[in-house]
């Protein structure tokens, strides 16, 4: 029986977030490089070797040496080939899609590895599933607000939430799970509390006087 590959980004959260969970959610991205047993090189490009025979190993350009998201992507990399998800990935989809797969995994697991779950239920303790817990987030982790929203909103692939940015009257980005928006990427909303039935779970604040952010759950 083949792998169900509709599963993939759940069942890589599922791993990511166990393997954070044995680190005690360690945030500093060379420390959960350390506890892992990867050893990182300075070099001229930023590469890994998961199935080195001396152990995982990653390279890093000088400039993205530290705690830096370069180093969790790498990371990611390493622990997507751990799961075995790797693999199924590039059998299912063949090597040039197999790995935009991959690469968009591990770019999206970096939100995961830099804004820790104990970060996520103190947000979430503190305001809800709301756009003011976003951002929290974005305050105690340094991350934009993108990263956050998607942070949020895809914390658990069973619940049901969404969230979006508008820049002026458009719409910048939108995450969606299992929470259908009442509009795509690109299209005008002039009144934000119109597009939503009364009774929605639906917050919303200007990050700037430009730009605004949603929430929504339920
Ligand atoms: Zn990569």
């Amino acid at each position: 029986m083949t792998y169900d590959t509709s599963y993939l980004a759940a069942d890589y959260l599922y791993y990511l977030k166990a393997v954070q969970k044995e680190l005690r959610h360690e945030r500093h991205a060379l420390k959960v490089a350390h506890y892992l047993g990867i050893r990182i090189r300075i070099g001229w490009a930023n590469r890994c070797t998961p199935d080195h025979p001396n152990g995982p190993l990653m390279v890093v350009t000088p400039w993205n040496y530290g705690n830096t998201d370069v180093v969790r992507h790498e990371e990611a990399h390493i622990i997507l080939w751990w799961s075995g998800l790797e693999a199924e990935i590039i059998a299912e989809f063949g090597e040039e899609l197999g790995w935009r797969v991959v690469e968009n995994l591990c770019q999206f697991a970096v939100g995961f590895m830099r804004i820790t779950q104990p970060m996520v239920d103190e947000a979430i303790r503190r305001y809800g599933v709301s756009a003011k817990a976003v951002r929290y987030l974005q305050k105690v982790s340094g991350a934009d607000a993108l990263t956050a929203l998607n942070r949020l909103v895809y914390d658990d692939p069973r619940s049901c939430r969404a969230g979006f940015l508008l820049s002026g009257c458009y719409v910048a980005q939108t995450a969606e799970c299992n929470w259908g928006l009442p509009f795509r990427w690109l299209d005008q909303v002039h009144n934000l509390r119109k597009r939503f039935p009364e009774d929605a779970n639906v917050s919303w604040l200007k990050l700037t006087p430009s730009q605004t952010l949603g929430v929504c759950w339920g």
